[in-house]
This record gives C-alpha cells, structure tokens and sequence, in this order.
C-alpha cells in the first residue's frame, strides 16, 4: 500500500494517522511521493516499468519501459522524477543512462549519457546529483548537500566538498543512505550490521538495530522496515519508526499483516510505502481514491535514443559480476542435513550454506585471477551473513554489476533422487524479465552438463523462476525478485542425493563448480580462456567396497569413493609432479590445477594400479579421469 501516514512530533511520540481515503494500483513497487505530493511514482512488480500517477486525476502515464527503469527512481527537489535505464552493449557490459521526466510537462530529457558501472541518484534540495563512476552531474545548486554509498564506504557532499568515510567498518557494503532534512545528520545501512546514523563528518551518532530501506521521517525519525525475511521466502513486513538518536521507544506504524514494505519520506512527516494484499500490490496514499487499470495492458512501449558513449572503449573494461552465495548462519533455513559418514565413521552435517560460501568465495577468487571485478553478498557464514532479499537485491543494484549470480544446491524435497544442474532466471521459462538472464543461464549450463566429476541422472535444465514454479507473473524465486540485473540463480548439484553431499563437503570440488560457472562467465562476456593451462580433476573409488547408503545411486557413484589415498600425478617421463590426497568425507574427488598442456599420468604409491591412467592436458580444456579398482 502506498499511505501517507502523518506524523505529529516533538516531545510526544509520533503516532502514524494512516488517511481512510486510498488509491489502489495493482502491483506498485518502490513508490515516490513528487515534492509536492501531486504525483506518485511507482514501478511494475518486474521493475521494467515505471509509471507516474496524478494523484488529482488518478490518471497513470507510464513514464519509460526501455532499458528496466523501475523500481530506483527518486524525484529531485526540482520536482523532476530522476531514472536510470540500463543497456547491455558489446561483450554483454552493461551501461547505464540517467533521464528525467517532468510531470508538468511530460517532456523527458537525457541527464547523463550512458556508461559502464553504477550510476547513482541522489535527490539533492533544489535538483539531483547524478554520481557515475565515470561521469557525475548535478541538476541545480552544486553547494547543496547529498550522499551515496560505494562498497563499505559513505561519501557525503558538502557545499562543494567530498567527505568519504567508513562508520561502521568494512562489510558486504553500505547502501540506503540518505540525508536528514535539516541536513545535519544521515541514516544508512551497513549490510549485516544493521542502521547506523551518523554526522557528516562520519561520526557515529546511534545504531538504530536490524531494520531495512531507512528514509528521514523528520529530523528526529527515521522510517524503516522490519523485515523476516531470509534468503529463500520473504516472510511479513512491517514499517516502524525509530527515534534517531537510538533512544525511545520504536512505533508500529503498519500492522504486521498488512505486510508493507518500501517505505519512503521526504523528511516531512508522511510515508509512501508497498503493501501487499492477496495479488499483488496495493498503493494508497492520502486525499484521493481511485481505482486505476492494469497500466501495463493498456499503453504501449517507448522507445529512446540513447546517445553513443564516448572516452570508453568496451574492450577495457573489466565485466563486473555480483556474487551471491545462498543462505547463511547454520539456522533452520539453511537446510541442515546431518548424516552417516562412511569414511568419517560418524554422523557428519552438511550446511547448503558452507558449500555455497566455499563455491562463492573460490568463484570470486577465480573470476578476480581473470580480470573481472567482483562484488560478493558474503564472506562469512554467521546469521547475520543471511541477508534479507532486499539487501541483496539493494546491493547488487548500488554496485553497478553487470551480471548477478546466485550458488546453491537443490534438493528434491521428496523420497525420489536426482542429481542434474538447474540454472534459474526471473520470469517464464525462454521470457527472461532482464534481458541476458537466460543467456548467462544457457552459457553457464553448458559446462555445467559438461562437468563429469558428478554423474548426472538427466541433463541440465534451465528454466523462468515463473515457469518452473508454477507460480505465474511476479511472484519467482526471492533473490531474483525485484532485481533487475541480468541474473540467474544455479542449482548446481542436488544436495539430498547422499553421494553428491559428501562430494560437497570437499572445498576443492566447490571450487571446481565455481571454475565451470566461470567458464560460463566467460563466454557470456565474450572473454577466452588465455591462461593456457588445463586441469586433470576424477574420482577414486573401489567397486569391491561396500558403501552403507542403500539409496538409488548413479553412475561409478555405486562404487565406493576411496579416502585418505594419495593420487600422485607424473609427466610423461615419469617425474612426479603434484600429488593429491583424497579427504575422509566418503567422495574420492581429486584435482590437479594450472597443468600445461601435454600427457600426465595417474597412479596410487599406496595401491599402484596394473597401468599407470594416461591423460591428456589441452589449454582451457577439463579433463576428467576416474581411478577404479
Ligand atoms: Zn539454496
């Protein structure tokens, strides 16, 4: 629901007055209220449309529907409704265009061309200060007073001076931050830390707790949302107001079922804000009632020119992907799998979120050795490490990434097994809501199914999150919803198929998945493997052995993995050249990495085979053999 809730303050509490005349508009997100509340902005659930409505009228004009301009639009304090467009251009690199639209007139204007990286709104008192990381402008006073946020780092502008400072330390990022109205204090989010108010030289005035999407209720409130949300479900939201300085009591200005979310404030009392009825979204907002048809069926696409970039050449800039790895802090949601061990002897637990992190941090390292640059939504593996949606989402946004993926392992839920890799993106199934998601899927899969460290029960699968799950338009997996990246979500293996459990207890077999969606990467980003080594990666296992799962198993996973066995590589003239000794988790993975080309052998000194394994080596190629006894 969009509502204005009024806000009486001073010495008293606020307490929120929510207006009993509303307007309703199916599925609005990310509403802004004009300066003068004569307009509301508001965005399509799939971002790619941004629409304004006339609260006098109750009349809706959809503002832009090229280039995915929803959900970050802000108004600035001319009135204008600030949006940045993205594009993707050569090598699938991402540019971004600032515009502007002007309610009194409708007229649009292009405000900063298009450029690679994050380009950053800022609504300033008389305009806006665009911030791209290669070009900035400022609409209006220049001496005005803005802020925005750039990885673990708060940047306050000044009356022409630039103030960068940490405030709460180094974390996955800080993002949401915005000015008082007097201008003397400001409120952002330090992921997983919570809401830090401080003051413009960077000092620390209070933390404000665990709440999401802060905005200036006045100079003494801040509005925020509460949220229960973890990684895989968004659960209720509500809207609280939380005295700045840190003391006092919070007030419910929403009840929890009305589950609202994106609250919004220009500093004046009243709250804009999402909520969520049986369909979609509801917006209400004080003074006028209308209801508004489905804007989307109703108006055609716009199309613009968006100018040519200049001072960039494509071919030099790095692709910048957002790493997302799943879950977090070894709670319920976490998927927690206990279970026997064969070669530990013992009852073993597996957290999806340790693999994940393993996957997450080795495809980091990986991407960063070739050259990308890399934004990760964790490094950790703590409670506080399990990022509600919108933070990742936020994130990954204020980052100027131009891919977003997602690592987990899947799991069937039901008795029967599985093991295949599922690439997900928002939207249905070949009908990508961000262009490129299903590309990056498709690039990705093809390695994937390519991997044989894994045997496999059917092929890889990609498929739309709306689609797959049967849920239809706007609801899709959490971490892919409101984000508007080219994104997709990798199931890589499934996690409840016993033999591929302990396989993912070894971090070098995590770091191998992370290597194949790499090679993925890659291609999408049009980008070779020129390192010209290969790698030699298999499984040890020993038919004669006798595994203690009864489950169905497939492929040489019938065979029983050999642990804690050295598995010593040689060159074709018999010199050792790297030895690998299997863990003791029952899964016999061994890797040998940045080989040259040519033939190596493989042989056990503890269990010599008749033949030494002769393998080949090819640059940028895998190479997969198995050692059975
Ligand atoms: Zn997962």
């Amino acid at each position: 629901m969009l509502a204005t809730a009024s806000i009486a303050c001073c010495a008293q509490p606020p307490r929120p007055v929510i207006d009993s005349a509303y307007v309703s508009v199916e599925r609005a997100y990310f509403p802004q209220l004009s300066p003068d509340t004569s307009h509301v902005a508001y965005s399509t659930v799939d971002g790619l449309w941004l629409i304004l409505r006339d609260c006098a009228t109750g009349s809706d004009l959809v503002v832009d529907s090229v280039g995915a301009p929803g959900y970050d639009a802000r108004f600035g304090g001319d009135g204008r409704l600030y949006y940045v467009t993205m594009e993707r251009r050569k090598n699938n690199l991402v540019y971004r265009t600032a515009h502007s639209f002007n309610p009194a007139d409708s007229s649009h204007r292009v405000e900063l061309e298009a450029q690679h990286g994050a380009v950053r709104l800022c609504p300033t008192a008389s305009g806006m200060a665009i911030e791209g990381e290669h070009k900035s402008r400022v609409i209006g006073d220049k001496r005005d007073k803005w802020v925005y946020t750039v990885g673990s780092k708060l940047v306050i502008m000044n009356g022409g001076h630039k103030t960068e400072v940490s405030p709460a330390g180094k974390c996955a990022g800080y993002i949401w931050a915005s000015l008082s109205p007097d201008g003397k204090r400001v409120v952002f989010d330090a992921v997983g830390k919570g809401l830090y108010v401080c003051d413009p030289n960077g000092k620390v005035q209070a933390r404000l707790g665990n709440y999401l999407m802060p905005a200036w209720l006045d100079n003494d409130y801040v509005v925020a949302m509460l949220s229960s949300a973890n990684n895989r479900t968004v659960k209720k939201q509500q809207l609280v107001a939380l005295p700045a300085d840190g003391s006092g009591d919070v007030i419910e200005l929403t009840q929890p079922d009305e589950d609202a979310s994106y609250p919004m404030s220009r500093g004046d009392g009243r709250v804009a804000y999402s909520g969520r009825h049986s369909e979609g979204c509801v917006a209400l907002m004080a003074n006028a009632e209308c209801e508004v048809r489905n804007a989307k069926s109703e108006v055609s696409r716009q199309t613009h020119d968006i100018p040519a970039i200049s001072g960039l050449d494509a071919g030099k800039i790095s692709p910048r992907v957002f790493v997302n790895p799943g879950h977090g802090g070894h709670d319920n949601n976490d998927r927690p799998c206990p279970f026997l061990n064969d070669a530990a002897g013992a009852t073993v637990q597996y957290y999806e979120s340790e693999s994940n992190l393993e996957k997450g941090k080795a495809l980091c390292e990986i991407l960063s050795h070739k050259g990308y640059r890399v934004i990760t939504s964790r490094v950790d593996n703590t409670t506080a490490d399990d990022l509600p949606l919108f933070e990742i989402v936020a994130l990954a946004a204020n980052s100027g990434a131009d891919a977003f993926v997602s690592l987990h392992s899947n799991a069937t839920g039901v008795a029967k097994r599985m093991n295949f890799p599922l690439a997900l993106y928002r939207g249905y199934t070949g009908e990508p809501k961000s262009e490129g998601s299903d590309q990056i899927a498709k690039a990705v899969l093809k390695y994937a199914g390519a991997n044989q460290l894994a045997p496999w029960s059917a092929t890889e699968r990609a498929a739309g999150d709306y689609s797959f799950y049967n849920w239809g338009y706007g609801v899709g997996l959490g971490v892919l919803r409101y984000n508007k990246l080219p994104a997709m979500l990798i199931e890589g293996t499934f996690h409840d198929y016993v033999p591929e459990r302990c396989r993912l207890l070894n971090s070098d077999y995590c770091w191998h998945e992370a290597w194949v969606v790499s090679k993925g990467l890659d291609d999408y980003f049009s980008r070779p493997d020129k390192s010209g080594k290969g790698l030699v990666a298999g499984v040890i296992a020993d038919s004669q052995a006798k595994r203690s799962y009864k489950g169905q198993l497939f492929g040489r996973d019938s065979y029983r993995p050999v642990s804690g066995v050295e598995v010593v590589l040689s060159d074709k003239h018999g010199h050792r050249v790297a030895s690998y000794k299997t863990d003791m988790r029952d899964n016999g993975v061994f890797i040998f990495r940045n080989l040259k080309p040519g033939t190596y052998h493989l042989d056990v000194p503890s269990r010599p085979l008749d033949e030494p394994i002769e393998v080949e080596v090819k640059a940028g190629r895998d190479t997969y053999a198995d050692i059975l006894y």
